[in-house]
């Protein structure tokens, strides 16, 4: 018997908001989550007094306005900027890549002599390219910012976290980096950015406010007799596990957390350092505190908690959390969406059921326009 308007598969960030526009607008929706929780990878679990992010280190960024007031309309933001700092066998670097790297990198001082000593850098590979356009993320790279950036801060940490070697690797993904010639730490380019101030569960909470739910619930496990509850379905999870994996098995890179309590208020003044040299076997360290606690408040705790990262190769049984969107996966991923596009009552959407590269806000403005062009 059809209960429901929609059933909404995963109650991530895509499954969450699409749920709460269609209670907006007097649907009537069940969210189910296989997890444990509620809330996909923003999942943040209290220690110590501390949000630690489950899931791995999320900060909230876009440049879209409504997003940014959408959510900042159901819970308050703080003012997190992210900075992150690269560690390269002990050399300590500034990122994203910007005059204070350049500095600590080469001594230089002025825009101009950053600039000169990056073109004479690039030279090689802008000779090499002849004018075409960069085919993957080593030449791209190399094309943006050099030899010694590459060698130092890029290679061993891209090669590490996606498990291929960088000449594998589509170019796109190292264009999320901004490259600039001011002094200006800040990792993100758009206007708006912070963390919940009571964390990522408060904003899971108020989107699923008045939504039913239920967690430990496995769509495949029952998938008949869920499906039968609804009209329609909205499925955000892997798109080849929704059909088999009947093309065969998209790839994924999942992350591996090794979280610690430590005795000390402030492990390593950061949130975010990153070890960019291929020996360590992490790709990096975040210390959750300081994404929630500013200067002095630091120390208010005598504790700590930080999360080493291991990136590894997804396997049956792990949370894939990264697409890996090269050639071989985009041509399969198009078998499958050719198959969802048939769909008439089933709904696809976010990072895993699109197999793209979502950051938060975009996740948010995909479930809203999904929202707007059918309920
Ligand atoms: P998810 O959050 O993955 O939610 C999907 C949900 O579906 C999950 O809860 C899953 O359990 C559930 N599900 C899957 N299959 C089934 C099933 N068969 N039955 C029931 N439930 C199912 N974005 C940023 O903007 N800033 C960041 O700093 C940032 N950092 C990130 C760091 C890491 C390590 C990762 C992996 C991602 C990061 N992101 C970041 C991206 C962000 O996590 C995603 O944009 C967002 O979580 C996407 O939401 P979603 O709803 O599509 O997917
Ligand atoms: N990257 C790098 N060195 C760094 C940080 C990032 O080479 O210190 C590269 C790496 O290839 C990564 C990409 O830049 O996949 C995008 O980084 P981002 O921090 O945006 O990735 P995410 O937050 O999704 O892990």
């Amino acid at each position: 018997m059809q209960v429901y308007d929609y059933l909404i598969v995963g109650s991530g960030l895509f499954g969450a908001t699409f749920a709460y526009h269609a209670k907006e607008a007097g649907k009537k929706c069940l969210v189910i989550d296989k997890r444990p929780q509620l809330g996909g990878n923003v999942y943040c679990e209290e220690k110590e007094g501390i949000h630690v992010h489950q899931y791995g280190a999320h900060i909230f960024h876009t440049a879209n306005k409504e997003v940014w007031d959408f959510v900042n309309a159901l819970v308050p933001f703080n003012r997190y900027t992210n900075c992150p700092v690269a560690n390269y066998k002990g050399e300590l670097y500034n990122l994203p890549f910007n005059m204070n790297t350049f500095y600590q990198m080469w001594g230089v001082r002025t825009p101009e002599e950053a600039n000169a000593k990056i073109e004479e850098q690039r030279g090689e590979v802008a000779a090499k390219l002849q004018g075409r356009e960069p085919q993957n993320l080593e030449e791209q790279a190399l094309l943006l910012v050099g030899t010694d950036i590459y060698e130092k801060l890029i290679k061993g940490y891209t090669e590490k976290q996606w498990g291929r070697p960088c000449t594998e690797l589509p170019a796109f993904i190292i264009r999320r980096l901004p490259l600039r010639f001011v002094y200006d730490n800040n990792y993100f380019n758009d206007p708006y950015q912070g963390i919940p101030t009571a964390g990522y569960n408060a904003l899971i909470d108020k989107l699923l406010d008045g939504v039913e739910t239920r967690v430990n619930c496995d769509f495949f496990a029952r998938r008949e007799e869920l499906s039968g509850l609804a009209e329609k379905i909205v499925y955000t999870g892997p798109i080849d596990r929704f059909y088999d994996y009947r093309f065969g098995k998209l790839q994924y890179r999942t992350v591996r957390f090794e979280t610690e309590t430590l005795d000390t208020p402030n492990y390593q003044g950061n949130a975010v350092i990153n070890y960019t040299d291929r020996e360590t076997p992490f790709t990096r360290i975040i210390e959750h505190k300081h994404f929630e606690s500013f200067g002095q408040a630091v120390y208010d705790n005598p504790k700590t908690v930080i999360s080493r990262e291991y990136s590894t190769e997804w396997q049956p049984g792990m949370e894939p959390y990264y697409p890996v969107n090269d050639e071989r996966n985009s041509t399969l991923y198009a078998q499958y969406k050719a198959l969802a596009q048939e769909e008439k009552d089933v709904l696809f959407g976010g990072r895993l059921a699109e197999y793209k590269y979502y950051d938060m806000a975009p996740t948010i403005e995909q479930a809203m326009l999904l929202a707007k062009r059918v309920l």
